[in-house]
């Protein structure tokens, strides 16, 4: 491996200007868990490294809507976090699935966030709970929605002078249940070969805020709207679980992958949706 210049970067700020300057020459390093897996099959070249292990981006505070999560915070981190296990479960049960200890040690969500890998863990339980990310430049800083993050595989929104610096997770009320679904090849330090995260609230039976997100089902981490207005307003029963069930699954892409054919992922999305949702209605 050969490269050019290494920073390490004191502040935000510093690794703006940064990547200001160098621009598409410049890669941020954060945990280093995908990008130096990247680099050493050769399939990213490493001209100047801006490294923002050291930028104060790891912190995880609690608002009385949101958590705000810094980039760099680690996945054990999140985790083990009592406020994140409180007010988003969902989000601490899906990192705590991410590969091994050590790479949960090293790995950042800001990384498992801009590397926009269609399976990436905390992408998929994030856009379930309609997180947001926040961009800064040198030109200011603007917040942009997940569900209009993601443009392709390894693909984003981001602009090559833009630092991710945080995730903004809505909280939502004690009425929230959830669900985490990690299907992989075997149990632990796995890639999924299909990953379910939904959210919804039951008020005296109705549901309301309804999200089903999907992994590796599409090149990105996968919305699946429409399955989830059909839930809306509405008190579950077993018919309307079936219809929710079947709308997710239809609206697949139709998409075989190394881990598993499109029509073996569709199955899949149907039964644990179906299995949450009867869950919920019992
Ligand atoms: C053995 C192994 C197992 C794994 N298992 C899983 C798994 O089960 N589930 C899963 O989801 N992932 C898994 N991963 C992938 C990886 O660990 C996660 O995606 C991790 O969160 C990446 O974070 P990082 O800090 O290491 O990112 P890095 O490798 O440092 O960066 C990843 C990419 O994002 C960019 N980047 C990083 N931070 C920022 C930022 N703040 N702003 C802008 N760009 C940024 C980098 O330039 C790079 O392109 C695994 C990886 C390995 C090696």
């Amino acid at each position: 491996m050969t490269m050019g210049e290494f920073y390490s970067a004191s502040d935000t700020q510093e690794a703006c200007t940064l990547l200001s300057r160098y621009r598409e020459k410049a890669s941020v390093l954060a945990g280093g868990t995908d990008l130096m897996v990247a680099v050493n099959q050769r399939r990213m070249p490493l001209e100047t490294v801006v490294f923002i292990g050291r930028t104060g981006l790891g912190y995880i505070e609690c608002e009385q809507d949101a958590l705000r999560i810094g980039a760099t915070t680690t996945h054990t981190e999140i985790a083990r976090s009592p406020i994140v296990r409180e007010k988003a479960p969902l989000l601490a049960e899906a990192v705590r699935s991410i590969g091994s200890p050590a790479i949960r040690n090293m790995g950042t969500i800001g990384g498992n966030v801009a590397n926009a890998s269609p399976g990436a863990d905390g992408s998929v339980s994030l856009l379930a709970l309609g997180a947001r990310v926040k961009l800064a430049s040198v030109s200011g800083e603007r917040i942009v929605d997940l569900d209009s993050f993601f443009v392709d595989i390894g693909k984003t929104r981001l602009e090559p002078d833009e630092l991710l610096t945080e995730v903004i997770v809505p909280v939502r009320g004690e009425a929230t249940r959830w669900t985490w679904h990690k299907l992989g090849q075997r149990k632990a330090s796995v890639c999924a070969v299909i990953s379910l995260a939904m959210a919804l609230e039951l008020e005296g039976g109705t549901c309301r805020r309804v999200r089903i997100a999907l992994g590796t089902v599409a090149p990105t981490p996968f919305l699946a709207r429409k399955a989830g207005e059909r839930l809306e307003g509405k008190a579950l029963n077993p018919a309307l679980i079936e219809e929710a069930a079947r709308a997710a699954s239809e609206a697949l892409p139709e998409r075989d992958g190394l881990r598993a054919s499109a029509w073996y992922r569709r199955r899949i999305c149907e039964v644990l949706i179906r299995r949450f949702l009867a869950g919920l209605a019992e």
